[in-house]
């Protein structure tokens, strides 16, 4: 059990300590735009400046004045510089994992976790840097050849989440970079710290490696800060991740400008478990899925569709580990299950918990507020399992908190059927030691998510595959495989050699 709380100083404390380490004068952004808060005991820490729609246009032309010279500059030179981006994130790692916890408020394991991964990205990046292959196609004309090549793009928007605040951004930010691309970022108007810090490192990057200044440019503010952004003409590509209600509108924005736009949106995600599974296994995963992050990642496990005869056996497992969960302080090691954001993500977990029961569910465990006597202003929740009858409105919505409905099924076309009946299509997963029910979650008649795990919880991607869903989720692709393709313009090439004209298809135009 986890019974204190840091103290709001020793939170700022950790605050300005991390980010002098990383390099930013916090004195050059304070003002009173922006509040920047902490999660661990809801208290203000630093008042800051917003940017105006002006200065975003001005980082705008910034990065478009910086891209026209690293545009020529030979990919793996552009690799250089996020290998020494790597090099920096890795000697600070303790640092952005602090700023990470302060701002989002994950547990120091996670925290690290999320710098862990943009290093990792670093590494595929600098790798990616030697292999922007294009492909070559044998022409249908003597003397001719066909083939591909991938050109820089522009400046590249980000737009990012609170609940990552740093390695989203650096997913698209490095493999932009390496792709010739610049970038203009927008991060949550609730974690502009960690922006902050994660700029000054790269701006350093920049000076050490010889880079154009100007690559990378930070946006402070709200959705207005964005929307200036995408709207941006000099803008060919805008990344933006978050709520399905802003992708909404941000993607049709976009494309009425004939911009491209990778949307990484919502999720609602699902597991099956069927009764050949392995209980202890299935319990483990689902419980980090389900309740680490408190609930907070865009692939948290939300719904949990058990075999009927399973499902009492599996309910009771997971209710025992969900009250053992220690909830608290995500500074302290013991502590597995941090606070929620704020107050309206609680309100919406309440609101949630209570249409669940009203729909038919009944409440297994969980929803009541943890700590509120040591940090009233902070919002700590215990995490709640809910079984549901059939899945109803609520269940087929995304409430971004800590709450797993549990859902039945008979036969293996029904759980398929149930698991996709839903508006999302981020994360998914089948619970099973039988090899045919796998092959059939991960056929094209299975699971219609764009992550689909065999015995894995729905949370906790690697970099080296593309990482996005469907639906409602917006499509998109980032990080590893080849999602690289999505922030280059490719060009077709035929170059005729043979002296003659050949016209394709045997058109004949001769006179
Ligand atoms: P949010 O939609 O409230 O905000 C996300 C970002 O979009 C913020 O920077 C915000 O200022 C900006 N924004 C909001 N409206 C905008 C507009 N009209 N134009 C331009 N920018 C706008 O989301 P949040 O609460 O920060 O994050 C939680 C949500 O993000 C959840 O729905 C979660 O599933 C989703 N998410 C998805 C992924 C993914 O990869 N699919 C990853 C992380 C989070």
């Amino acid at each position: 059990m986890v019974t204190e709380v840091s103290s709001t100083d020793d939170v700022r404390a950790k605050a300005e300590n991390a980010l002098a380490r990383c390099g930013v004068e916090l004195g050059a952004f304070k003002g009173d735009a922006i509040t920047a808060r902490t999660p661990v005991t809801g208290a203000a820490l630093f008042g800051l400046r917003a940017d105006t729609p002006a200065d975003v246009d001005r980082a705008v032309e910034a990065a478009q004045a910086a891209f026209l010279d690293w545009r020529t500059t030979p990919a793996p030179a552009r690799g250089a510089l996020v290998k020494r981006f790597g090099e920096l994130l890795t000697e600070h790692k303790q640092d952005l994992a602090d700023l990470v916890t302060v701002e989002a408020g994950k547990i120091r394991s996670e925290a690290l976790g999320e710098v862990q991964e943009m290093i990792d990205i670093c590494d595929f990046a600098v790798g990616l840097s030697r292999q922007l292959y294009g492909r070559t196609m044998p022409s249908e004309r003597p003397g001719h050849r066909l083939m591909e090549t991938w050109h820089p793009l522009g400046v590249v928007g980000v737009i990012s989440a609170f609940n990552f605040p740093v390695a989203v951004w650096a997913w698209n930010a490095t493999v932009a970079l390496v792709c010739g691309d610049t970038v203009v970022w927008k991060p949550s108007e609730l974690t502009p710290l960690t922006a902050l810090a994660c700029t000054a490192l790269l701006d350093r990057a920049c000076t050490e490696t010889g880079a154009p200044a100007h690559l990378n440019q930070v946006v402070l503010g709200a959705s207005e800060i964005g929307e200036r952004l995408v709207d941006s003409p000099l803008v060919p590509l805008i990344s933006a991740t978050g709520s399905t209600r802003m992708g909404r509108a941000v993607g049709p924005r976009v494309a009425a400008r004939f911009g491209r736009s990778i949307l990484e949106l919502g999720g609602n995600n699902a597991a099956v478990v069927t009764p050949s599974a392995d209980l202890a296994l299935t319990v483990n995963a689902a419980v980090f899925a389900a309740a680490g992050t408190a609930g907070q990642r865009c692939t948290t496990l939300r719904r949990l569709i058990v075999h009927a005869d399973i499902a009492d056996t599996v309910v009771e497992q997971l209710t025992a580990a969900y009250r053992r969960l220690p909830i608290g302080d995500p500074f302290q090691d013991a502590t597995l299950v941090g606070p929620l954001v704020n107050e309206a993500s609680y309100d919406r977990m309440r609101a949630s918990l209570a249409r669940a029961v009203e729909e038919g569910g009944t409440l297994c465990v969980g929803g009541e507020r943890q700590l509120s006597d040591v940090a009233p202003d902070s919002f700590y929740v215990r995490p709640a399992i809910v079984r549901m009858p059939e899945q109803t409105a609520v269940v087929r919505e995304e409430t971004f908190a800590p709450i797993l409905y549990v859902l039945t099924y008979r036969d293996l076309g029904e759980a398929i059927r149930l698991h996709n009946d839903v508006p999302q299509g981020l994360s998914s997963g089948i619970f099973t030691a039988d090899q045919s029910e796998a092959e059939r979650f991960l056929a094209a008649d299975g699971a219609d998510c764009g992550i689909v795990n065999v015995n894995i919880g729905t949370s906790g991607a690697e970099i080296g595959g593309a990482f996005g869903g469907e639906k409602e989720t917006g499509g998109g692709r980032e990080s590893g495989s080849d999602a690289w393709r999505a922030y280059m313009r490719r060009a077709t090439n035929t170059v005729n050699y043979s002296g003659q004209v050949a016209l394709a298809q045997g058109v004949d135009f001769s006179r």
